[in-house]
């Protein structure tokens, strides 16, 4: 038995079997060939090959006529690589003298070289070895794997794997998938996110592990804790089944809450919101008492269908949320791209910086084009619904300007097309960059609705990657400095009398989302999943508990004492509640 230990993302225990998946998505199980098919598997590698070099040859051609030479050089280089007389050699001789299936010989050479190459450490090797796993995926490709189609499961499977991106976690089949853990990541990545949003229980950043696991071993996963146990003994094993059972009780007896209000008992209301990236998404919405969409997450729609969904498409999907959802509220949120959601829309160029690069209404306001098919989309959908549309990401106001002046023209466009739209749409901006808590003041004069987006707010206040689990410890939405700036926000807002909601993570934990509603939050934006047990603790407390929880924390310098106030005041308020939270 062993015990590692990274950070929970997303809660929940899975107990199953160990079903490995490599960095680029593919199965990687040491298969092997009966010795009379060599002849035949020799043969469906060289058939591949071809294959792949008549992929490569298009992508070169095409990539030279749209873009210019010097792209479709990349795909020379690979056709040199994948022409390469001694990497082929290797890949026959893996059939060959080893009996190994043509998938596993490509992965396992090309793997040892990529590896290689990233060791030397230069960003020019690095390059060379994501050359490497292209070639690997055309191949593999060619030979007939498609990414995470290839992952298999079969329900009793846990999937490990060094890292998965967003949209890989948002294609898990979670009737074949128990939970998964990566070796690197983050707290507030979203692939983090996206495993919540799914009820996926999920451990990151566990470091290095891969090579002491084989697949098929037993393995639990608990997303409570953030720890993974390898082979676990019978005993362990036993604890395990009946936390899973107690938690299922625990759940059950929730879902009595979930038509009740959530009203403290002195009588505030606070509307709970849920945040969705998917369309299918709505009925967990529906089944965990939301009020409506504080946030939808849309373009996980465009990584989903790893391309740019037509407008009608993109009408057709915003509908369904709309009509699922009726006299709900809905905030649907314009294209989030880059950063961790890179997509074939996101920069061509890769960043050095992507996080501080060309992501969200960032890149919305650099590819016109594509921004006004979303608005157009979400415009037509407002006539059937109570839609809002929300700006991400939003630094300066200038960018705020320029997307308000794109949607008026497009509305403009609509009415003349005479296209039925909602009379009126309310507009407004996240808020989870400093600057724009800073400027606030001007921004709320120019919004309907403020949604603070703590997520990166974390991120840019303390300059730490939400997806790197070696700042983990950084990452803290309780540090002192990053709740100056949401209880500055938050009265800047109220003071406008401009709406204001939390759709950041804080939301869904129910110790953070006290102090929000302390503070003067009254609309809290969580994933689904979570919001239960958040209307649970509002129940159960005053608004005057609230505010002196928020008051207090103002006393403290670091984030450690903060967290250990919130523990012990939430212990006190509600102890039913506090086992696990
Ligand atoms: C946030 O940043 O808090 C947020 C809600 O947006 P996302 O997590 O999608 O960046
Ligand atoms: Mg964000």
């Amino acid at each position: 038995m062993l015990e590692l230990q990274g950070i929970a993302v997303s809660p929940g225990v899975a107990i199953g079997k160990v079903l490995i998946l490599d960095r680029e998505g593919y199965r990687i199980t040491r298969s092997q060939i009966d010795s009379t098919d060599r002849q035949i598997e020799l043969e469906r590698l060289k058939t591949a090959i071809a294959e792949a070099s008549s992929r490569l040859d298009q992508h070169r051609q095409r990539s030279t006529d749209a873009i210019g030479e010097h792209v479709g050089a990349i795909f020379s280089a690979h056709q040199g690589l994948l022409q390469d007389p001694s990497l082929q050699s290797e890949w026959f001789r893996y059939i060959d003298e080893h009996c190994y299936s043509a998938e596993f010989a490509v992965s396992a050479v090309l793997n040892r070289y990529a590896r290689a190459f990233r060791s030397m450490g230069s960003d020019a090797m690095s390059e060379r070895a994501t050359d490497i796993r292209d070639v690997e995926r055309t191949l593999l490709e060619a030979l007939g794997g498609h990414p995470m189609e290839q992952t298999g499961g079969d329900g009793q499977s846990v999937l490990v794997s060094h890292d998965l991106t967003p949209s890989e976690t948002a294609n898990l089949d979670t009737a074949k998938i128990l939970g998964f853990c990566t070796e690197v990541g983050g707290p507030g990545g979203h692939t983090a996110i996206v495993a919540r949003g799914m009820e996926i229980p999920a451990v990151v950043g566990l470091g290095r592990f891969m090579h002491r696991i084989e697949t098929n071993a037993e393995i639990i996963v608990d997303g409570f804790r953030g720890t993974v146990i390898l082979q676990p003994d019978e005993s362990t094993l036993q604890r395990y089944r009946e936390r899973k059972k107690d938690r299922f009780i625990r759940a059950e007896k929730l879902t009595q809450i979930r038509d009740l209000p959530a009203v403290t008992k002195d009588g505030t209301k606070i509307s709970l919101l849920a945040n969705i990236e998917f369309a299918h998404e709505v009925a967990p919405c529906l089944e965990r008492g939301a009020e409506g969409v504080g946030l939808y997450r849309t373009e996980f729609m465009f990584l989903a269908a790893d391309g740019e969904p037509t407008e009608q498409q993109q009408f057709e999907n915003y509908l369904e949320v709309i009509q699922a959802l009726p006299d709900l509220p809905v905030i649907m949120r314009t294209l989030d791209l880059g950063a961790d959601k890179i997509g074939s829309l996101a920069s061509a160029e890769p960043e050095s910086n992507p996080f501080l690069g060309l992501r969200s209404i960032r890149l919305s306001l650099r590819q016109p084009r594509m921004f006004r098919n979303q608005l157009r989309a979400m415009l037509r959908a407002s006539a059937f619904g109570k839609l809002k549309i929300m700006f991400p990401l939003v630094s300066t106001l200038n960018e705020l300007r320029m997307a308000r002046m794109l949607l008026r023209q497009v509305r403009e466009d609509l009415e003349e097309e005479g296209v039925p739209l909602a009379e009126r749409t309310e507009v407004g901006m996240m808020v989870e960059v400093p600057a724009a808590v800073l400027m606030l003041d001007h921004f709320i004069k120019e919004v309907d609705f403020i949604s603070l987006g703590t997520n990166d707010l974390i991120q840019y206040t303390m300059a730490v990657d939400r997806g790197n689990e070696f700042v983990a410890d950084l990452y803290a939405g309780h540090d002192p400095a990053v709740i100056r700036l949401i209880r500055s926000s938050v009265e800047v807002a109220n003071r406008n009398n401009v709406d204001v909601s939390v759709c950041g993570e804080m939301s869904a934990n129910p110790k953070t989302a006290l102090m929000l509603v302390g503070m003067g939050v009254r609309t809290l934006s969580a994933p689904p999943a979570a919001l239960p047990l958040v209307k649970q603790a509002v129940r159960n407390v005053d608004l005057t508990d609230c505010q002196q929880i928020a008051t207090r924390v103002f006393d403290f310098g670091t984030a450690r004492e903060v967290d250990a106030f919130l523990q012990q005041r939430f212990a006190e308020l509600l102890p039913e509640m506090a086992i696990g939270v």
